[in-house]
């Protein structure tokens, strides 16, 4: 990682950021942490699990529109066995997001069955969103509060202010006080992070990205790659990154003057399309694998 991409990414809002949230949590009868269904190692806070401590909590594996189905699974079985209840949801298009408030009350039944002892029947459950940047906090709150929150922002790293919304009668969310940042100086945590377009483009190096997510693409998922771009027959065990990111720009006849490959566009359209979900549905992190 380069130094000018370090210091865009460590604004130094952290220990603020940890102090909000430690006062909030006092708030909060629960905490629904968003991670990427893709990435669902590299797209946590490394802090978080130490923050929040013993607050009930759900995971909402997001994204799942474009993540591996038998991954997803695979995280969901895996949380369970450390207890954590896990749902997969798709912010964009909603869906999966039927399961969030009963999902919430699950997880705090005896909570629930402790205030209906004292008489407090209908109190308001509330719920702290957190997530890294990007990964679709915005999106929930905005598709479950019926739009009520602020537009989503597309660009990563944007801070917004505190804010309280309802999302059904007795409920409400809480939006990230602060920015809660992933940990970014792990070199595979921050490739895994650019692939997904969590970090921005104009600070890593396109064709050394595009060539390595070739490289772990056609190991995990070679048929995605051969149908995507034509190479049905194309053995790719001996053929580096890079080689086959040229096999790809001669396919889609992306040629500059001389003849040569572009490969500098080949490198933008496979990013583009791999994050639009057209290469496959693709989890790049499983459950028991190193990051
Ligand atoms: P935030 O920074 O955590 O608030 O993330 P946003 O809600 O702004 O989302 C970041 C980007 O991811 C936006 O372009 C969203 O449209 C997109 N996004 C969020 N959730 C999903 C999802 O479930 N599926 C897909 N395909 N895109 C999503």
């Amino acid at each position: 990682m380069s130094e000018a991409q370090s210091i865009q990414w460590f604004p130094g809002h952290m220990t603020r950021t940890k102090r909000q949230i430690e006062k909030y949590l006092k708030q909060v009868d629960a905490v629904a942490e968003i991670v990427d269904a893709r990435i669902p190692v590299s797209s946590r806070n490394p802090d978080l699990n130490r923050l929040i401590q013993n607050k009930p909590r759900i995971i909402l594996l997001n994204k799942s529109d474009m993540a591996d189905a038998v991954a997803t699974k695979e995280w969901i079985a895996y949380y369970k066995q450390k207890n954590v209840k896990a749902i997969p949801v798709d912010c964009k298009s909603g869906k999966g997001m039927n399961a969030f408030q009963p999902t919430v009350k699950e997880v705090l039944a005896l909570q629930i069955e402790a205030w209906k002892r004292k008489g407090m029947i209908g109190r308001t459950i509330r719920v702290m969103v957190v997530g890294v940047p990007n990964v679709g906090k915005s999106s929930l709150i905005n598709k479950l509060s019926h739009g009520s929150h602020a537009a989503v922002e597309d660009r990563p790293g944007v801070t917004r202010a505190n804010q309280w919304f309802p999302i059904g009668k007795g409920f409400d969310l809480l939006d990230t006080p602060g920015v809660l940042w992933p940990k970014f100086e792990d070199k595979i945590v921050g490739e895994h992070l650019a692939f997904t377009g969590a970090v921005k483009d104009d600070v890593v190096d396109t064709e050394s990205l595009a060539a390595r997510l070739l490289e772990i693409l056609c190991s995990l998922y070679p048929d995605a790659v051969r149908a995507r771009y034509r190479l049905e027959g194309t053995d790719f065990t001996d053929l580096a990154g890079w080689q086959v990111l040229e096999l790809i720009g001669k396919k889609r006849g992306m040629l500059i003057p001389g003849g040569e490959i572009d490969t500098e566009r080949a490198s933008i359209m496979l990013l583009d399309e791999f994050r639009a979900g057209k290469i496959g549905k693709i989890t790049l992190e499983r459950t028991g694998g190193k990051v």
